[in-house]
């Protein structure tokens, strides 16, 4: 698979960008929300994105197994004629096709081969073709996450952060950054219309005192109550801010905070592996830990749900991680008091 490395990654950063054209063009105009059964929304463009993306897997890597967020189901349903025209037309701008509704629903389904590989490995794709829909519904952030495992294990990922400022401390400044990472390769961000690519590292602030926190948005996906009393519990204090998707994940590998935490937003909560595999791959190859809140690895290989994890914590490095670990002990002691 080694020499493969640099198709796995072209393929993934082909398909990404083409799933930030689409996007943008969504954005261009008034984005619709058409909400799904479990009332989350989602819109044109998560299933524009998605065709978009398995297309250009399913002919690299036919073989492959993929696990993604959306099925075209609903899109039949809720989509109309309007709508239908309007995906066919985002999809074949996006990717120089002359593709029909049919083949756009087709490439949407598509689920791969799972077939093991000459050594037996098994590669399968986590794929969240938007995370962060009410991000991106709020114009706000959001990515298209792409991630491979071999062996249930993340392996490679391609984040595309096509809103997320170049420079955090300029947000008047250009945006859209593409974060890269193989096994054993380091991660990099390239700006997603051009310009230097950089290998990234996670921060190695020490001082407690400037450690800077990430959560999401929303409230719901992961208690923000907890995430102050663990900051106040460990003398974390370089600030909380939120941000909606995996852009998270790309902002701790970048250096640019030191924590990212997401408690389990309700005891009958499971991740879904394509919220989290790009994401940690990119992390760890910056030089970040993942694991859940009991500090246990993520286990990806048991099917689309991360069913034997509590929440995540992403860490800059081992001493902010075990740091952490004990503030979150000290909180949730706390809150059970
Ligand atoms: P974030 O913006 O980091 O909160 O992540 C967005 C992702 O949260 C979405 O793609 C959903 O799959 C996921 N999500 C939805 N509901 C919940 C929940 N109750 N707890 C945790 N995550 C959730
Ligand atoms: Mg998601």
């Amino acid at each position: 698979m080694s020499a493969e490395i640099d198709l796995v990654l072209e393929t993934a950063c082909r398909a990404g960008i083409t799933a930030a054209k689409i996007c943008r063009a969504v954005l261009s105009e008034t984005p619709e929300s058409l909400e799904k059964g479990d009332k989350s929304p989602v819109t044109l463009a998560d299933y524009g994105c998605q065709a978009a993306i398995l297309k250009e897997l399913a002919a690299a890597f036919p073989e492959h197994g993929i696990i993604a967020e959306e099925g075209s189901e609903h899109l039949r349903e809720s989509a109309g004629e309007e709508g239908a025209e309007k995906i066919v037309r985002l999809v074949n701008d996006a990717t120089g096709s002359s593709a029909d509704f049919e083949q756009v629903c087709a490439w949407i389904d598509h689920k791969g081969g799972s077939v093991p590989d000459e050594e037996g490995a098994v590669w399968t794709w986590a794929i969240d073709p938007i995370d962060g829909t009410k991000g991106f519904l709020r114009r706000d952030q959001y990515a298209v996450a792409i991630g491979l495992m071999k062996d249930g294990i993340p392996f490679a990922g391609v984040l595309v952060c096509p809103n997320l400022p170049i420079d955090l401390d300029n947000p008047d400044g250009q945006r859209g950054v593409l974060f890269c990472a193989a096994e054993g390769c380091g991660a990099t961000a390239v700006p997603v219309d051009g310009g230097e690519t950089r290998t990234i590292k996670s921060s190695g602030l020490d001082n407690a005192g400037e450690w800077r926190v990430l959560g999401s948005v929303e409230s719901a996906h992961g208690d923000p109550t907890l995430v102050v009393s663990m900051m106040e519990a460990g003398g974390v204090g370089g600030g909380f801010v939120r941000y909606d998707s995996q852009v998270k994940y790309g902002i701790v590998a970048s250096g640019e905070a030191e924590i990212y935490v997401r408690p389990r937003s309700r005891p009958d909560y499971r991740e879904n592996i394509w919220d989290h595999a790009a994401g940690t791959i990119v992390a760890q190859e910056a030089g970040a830990i993942v694991t859940d809140l009991d500090g246990r690895p993520l286990d990806f290989s048991l099917g689309p749900k991360l069913t034997e994890n509590r929440g995540v914590l992403v860490t800059a490095s081992p001493a902010v991680h075990q740091k952490v670990l004990e503030g979150l002990r000290v909180a949730e002691e706390a809150l059970v008091d």
